[in-house]
């Protein structure tokens, strides 16, 4: 079989010049364009699902977890910005509730600066609240859209290739922000990055969750309740790569084969799920973690076991690390700070990476990954992107001290409340 084939060179229609293209509409996605839009910049967000969220709707992710430390210390609301308001509209249209029953946690109030450590919420009604505030701050957005390539002139991204029905286009923007979670734009423009490759290291499985319905009220079942269904884990899909195409497809392929044995399962466990069903799968597996990018500074287990909040921190985590130790490793303190840093590329320009991707090791990660952090680093990125932007200068040269007074009048926490 012929190894390669060259494609043949042609002219792609240009669909626009931006101050800020945002690949990828997930948690991080959707908060990094709009924090870019409502900076004043002129923002193109593109998502291969016709809806915001990623991993919180298309893999029907549906609990927020980590909005304060799960236990004690845990005064400080480290989740504020656009996840904040986003948990509070969605409260206000009854399309969430904080979820104690799922995860064991001290229960807050439902008002803005004292909102629990969880909230189950409705992925419909997260859906179109995401695209209500997106298209209100005026986010040009481009659904049904893939990501193809970057556009380089030597180390700097100036812009990206992506297909539609409309066909390849190509799109030129002053930053780019890779919020795909895998990091596709980094890995195009060759930022150095690391994975497990052996599923014998320590690492989160990807899993599929499913949506039950038919239960009981006072059902002894686990899950993430709303609107008379249950969200809840399902089978595991051991060793995979789902940033490669055929490994993502072998991971959907075990997992949508085991899921009426996983769900005969829990049947067995929990006798009162007699009558219930599978209401539905989820478009896409839950991908937990694929490449991680070398960034200017790499967050690790100690920072995070430490509550070091750096002079250049942009977000607050204090979620447990949840697995690498064998147990879930809960913090000792309110916080810690996520560094600029590590959203800002190594070697390339004009680059910013948001969400699961950013440069970190695995015990960090496993903190910082909860979609309450990840909103709050998605909204920095977005900020950082759009002063980059307007100020004309690359992103691994903006005024941070600017950022950060930027994000604290914008409403978010990045340290300046820490007591503990
Ligand atoms: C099984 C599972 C359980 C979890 N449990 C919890 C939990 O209980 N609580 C919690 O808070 N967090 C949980 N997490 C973690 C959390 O959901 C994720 O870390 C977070 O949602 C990641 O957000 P993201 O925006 O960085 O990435 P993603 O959600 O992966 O978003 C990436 C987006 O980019 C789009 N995209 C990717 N490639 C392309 C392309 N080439 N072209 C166009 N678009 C593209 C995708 O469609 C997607 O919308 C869980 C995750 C998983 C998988």
């Amino acid at each position: 079989m012929q190894q390669f084939y060259t494609e043949p060179a042609r002219e792609l229609p240009v669909y626009g010049n931006f101050d800020v293209i945002v690949i990828g509409g997930g948690v991080a996605g959707f908060s990094a364009a709009l924090a870019s839009a409502r900076q004043g910049a002129n923002t193109l967000i593109i998502e291969q699902f016709p809806y915001f969220g990623g991993t919180a709707t298309a893999s029907l992710m549906a609990n927020i977890v980590g909005v304060r430390n799960q236990v004690k210390p845990n005064d400080l609301q480290v989740m504020k910005g656009i996840g904040e308001e986003l948990i509070l509209a969605l409260l206000e249209n009854g399309g969430a509730h904080s979820s104690p029953e799922t995860y064991k946690s001290e229960r807050h109030s439902d008002t803005k600066g004292d909102l629990s450590y969880t909230f189950a919420f409705d992925t419909e009604k997260f859906k179109y609240l995401t695209l209500k505030m997106a298209v209100e701050a005026g986010v040009h957005i481009l659904f049904h859209t893939r990501f193809s390539d970057i556009i380089q002139g030597g180390d700097k991204v100036t812009g990206i290739i992506f297909e539609n029905k409309s066909g390849r286009q190509a799109a030129f923007a002053k930053v780019v922000v890779d919020a795909t979670g895998d990091g596709d734009a980094a890995y195009c423009a060759g930022v150095p990055y690391w994975q497990v490759e052996n599923d014998e290291a320590p690492r989160l499985n990807d899993s599929l969750m499913y949506r039950i319905g038919g239960f009981p009220d006072d059902t002894a079942m686990r899950g993430c309740r709303t609107a008379g269904t249950m969200v809840v884990w399902g089978p595991s899909s051991g060793p995979g790569n789902a940033a490669s195409g055929d490994g993502l497809t072998e991971e959907e392929i075990r997992v949508r084969l085991a899921v009426y044995d996983d769900f005969s399962e829990k049947k067995m466990e929990v006798p009162d799920l007699r009558d219930a069903y599978i209401v539905e799968t989820p478009a896409l597996i839950g991908i937990r973690q694929t490449r991680f990018f070398e960034g200017e500074y790499k967050i690790t287990g100690e920072d995070v076991i430490e509550g070091i909040v750096p002079e250049d921190s942009i977000a607050m985590a204090a979620n447990p690390i949840i697995h690498y130790y064998g147990y879930r490793r809960f913090l000792e303190h309110e916080g810690y700070g996520i560094p600029y840093r590590c959203l800002v590329p190594k070697k390339v320009d004009g680059l910013l990476l948001a969400g699961r991707c950013i440069s970190s090791d695995q015990r960090a990660f496993e903190s910082w990954r909860a979609m309450a952090h990840i909103f709050c680093i998605g909204e920095a990125a977005g900020t950082a992107a759009a002063i980059s932007a307007q100020d004309g200068v690359e992103p691994r040269k903006i005024n941070i001290e600017k950022l950060r007074r930027t994000l604290i009048e914008n409403g978010a926490e990045i340290g300046q409340n820490k007591k503990i």
